[in-house]
């Protein structure tokens, strides 16, 4: 068994001013659990304020130092419930369950490492039934899809640049596409949705997000009505964040399945989404939630009711690599967010990618290296550290 000694946090960026509509990094903390086995394990905390991360995340004085320095790591689900059970009375589903869910992802990093075996494998293994013909595509590789997004909204500006990053993205052997047309007209979203699956043709997967753009039922119903014929994947949050109530009324109006959850936290949102939302694409991101631990929860959740769990990341590939991880395991996950460096304008998000896991003809296969897998070199935190 190993003890939990040390908590540290840096923070890494592309610089100041820098716009995450063009994909740059924005000032991300990150967090190294240290064991006195030596063993380290690494993750991130994606839209924490990193000095909020700082403050509580460090020595014995700190706000997590004092609920994990000196605990021994004998499962990470023990550590988790020991800290959630601790956050009773204080902030809970706010920035306390993402920083809990980063330090849960570090710890199966130091697990799978302690035990000789990549994370997926302690999460289970691969779920995926012998009769399931179809998933023995899924039984060793995981498939990405790629976020599209614009510097511009709505109109022709936005039409040729989304489309322009996904003929690119497509050149280098990428299969799966999410177009973004946000603060944009209903004509603008069909439209975008239209050109890009006339440039993809029919086998390529395209999914739609609009970004909370709408309010009432009946017009999203409407522009639903005009994408069924371009084989849409999933709809992305096409109603406010706080209530899933909306997207239960749409359900019955399309058969294009609905996406969301992006911020969502703890199994108790997502059953949400599921019971009263009967939300059909859930998108945990594998901190925000809560971790792997909870992460690997919603994916049962999800089992039992028949939906699929596609994990969000529109941060870089620390977190992606964690998304791998529940993919494997998972027998409800074809898809993984991705955010291709190739084409945003981001040096840190090109190298953190480069340090990340493969991408061959448009799908990574399943780590072998055990725990998390994420090698990030000193010399690369050291040319973007911001803190
Ligand atoms: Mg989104």
């Amino acid at each position: 068994m190993v003890r939990i000694e040390r908590l540290e946090t840096f923070v890494i960026g592309d610089g100041p001013g820098i716009d995450p509509d063009k994909g740059g990094v924005e000032p991300l903390a990150c967090l190294r659990v240290q064991t006195d086995a030596g063993i380290t394990g690494l993750s991130e905390v994606f839209r924490v304020p990193p000095g909020v991360v700082q403050a509580t995340v460090g020595d014995r004085n700190t706000h997590f130092g004092r609920l994990l320095i000196g605990q021994t790591l004998t499962h990470p689900e023990r550590l988790w419930q020991h800290v959630w059970d601790s956050l009773i009375h204080t902030n809970r589903r706010g920035w306390e369950i993402i920083i809990l869910g980063a330090l849960d992802v570090a710890l199966w990093d130091i697990y799978g490492q302690m035990l000789g075996q990549p994370v997926w494998q302690l999460l289970g293994g691969v779920q995926r039934g012998p009769f399931q013909t179809h998933a023995e595509t899924c039984t060793q590789r995981v498939t990405p899809y790629c976020t599209i997004v614009s510097d511009v909204w709505g109109g022709e500006a936005m039409f040729t640049q989304q489309t322009r990053r996904v003929a690119d993205l497509l050149e280098l052997g990428y299969r799966a596409f999410k177009i973004e047309p946000m603060m944009s007209t209903p004509a603008d979203v069909v439209e975008l949705a239209r050109r890009t699956r006339k440039l993809l043709g029919p086998e390529p997967t395209l999914m739609v997000d609009v970004g909370y753009l709408f309010n009432d039922v009946p017009t999203v119903a409407r522009i639903c009505r005009e994408l069924e014929a371009l084989d849409i994947y999933f709809f992305e949050t096409p109603f406010p964040v706080d209530s899933p109530v909306p997207y239960a009324r749409l359900a019955e109006l399309t058969s294009i399945p609905l996406a969301m959850g992006e911020h969502g936290v703890t199994r108790w949102e997502f059953l949400d989404m599921l019971e009263r939302g009967r939300v059909s694409v859930m998108q945990p991101y594998m901190t925000t939630c809560g971790g792997l631990t909870e992460a690997k929860r919603i994916v049962d959740l999800a089992v039992t009711r028949g939906a699929l769990v596609c994990p969000g990341n529109w941060s870089t590939q620390i977190l992606g690599t964690a998304s791998v991880h529940l993919a494997a395991y998972s027998p409800v996950t074809p898809f993984i967010e991705f955010a291709a460096a190739e084409v945003f304008e981001s040096p840190l998000r090109r190298e953190l990618q480069e340090h990340g896991l493969p991408i061959v003809n448009g799908e990574i296969a399943f780590p072998q290296t055990p725990g998390i897998g994420y090698q990030l070199p000193a010399d690369l935190i050291d040319r973007y550290r911001m803190g």
